[in-house]
């Protein structure tokens, strides 16, 4: 009986980081309302020269259209970005077979284990480049890790052609860095013992309107 608060401690902590994270998502979510409203704050816009510490984590990609501290309404310090064409977080097997890392997901370990960050954002759009170009060139040798990373997540999704096939790449593109990150340490580990939160989202181009796929 003695031992219970000890064994009781864990889970509570580990319900306080969902709720952490629940908060945070919130945060940005109202961000994004307030960015497709007009009607931005632009808060801490300044350096201040402090510490690190962000409250969220977001693998966007690098499209000038979708800049995640403009479409969310933060400020500097509020969010820790890693950017690439496609947000994709893996190095293709395929194109490097000893890499089983990548400096994407070190950069997100980094925001999660030393950083303290209880929630990681996987960040499309729609109009996307680097899905489109895969949609095109999978299944062609030689095609770069840019395509190449977004390849697996394109199985049955079929060829390039109307705007909806793309949307639907974009989407399945998220759901498969989501699935990526929540299957890979540390943040699979993370996710199971409840301290992260990873999301899926995809940003729309037209009105900058920012809906989660995988919530
Ligand atoms: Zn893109």
């Amino acid at each position: 009986m003695l031992l219970l608060p000890l064994y009781a401690a864990t889970p509570v902590r580990a319900q306080a980081a969902g709720n952490v994270a629940a908060v945070q998502l919130q945060k940005l979510l109202n961000g994004n309302r307030r960015y497709v409203a007009d009607r931005v704050r632009r808060h801490n816009q300044r350096p201040n020269g402090g510490p690190q510490y962000p409250f969220a984590a977001v693998l966007s990609c690098s499209d000038a259209r979708v800049p995640p501290e403009i479409l969310f309404d933060q400020g500097v310090n509020d969010l820790f970005v890693v950017r690439v064409a496609g947000n994709t977080a893996d190095d293709p097997a395929a194109a490097h077979p000893t890499v089983t890392d990548s400096v994407q997901l070190q950069s997100l370990a980094y925001a999660a284990q030393v950083l303290g960050v209880k929630l990681i954002v996987v960040l499309g759009h729609d109009q996307c480049g680097a899905v489109k170009g895969a949609l095109e060139k999978c299944g062609q040798s030689a095609i770069g890790p840019m395509f190449q990373n977004v390849c697996p997540a394109l199985h049955g999704i079929g060829a390039a052609g109307s705007n909806n096939k793309l949307k639907e790449a974009v989407a399945a593109n998220v759901r498969s860095q989501v699935a990526l990150l929540k299957s890979t340490p540390p943040f699979a580990e993370m996710v199971k013992r409840n301290q992260l939160r990873i999301v899926g989202a995809v940003t729309d181009i037209d009105t900058g309107r920012v809906s989660l796929v995988i919530p």
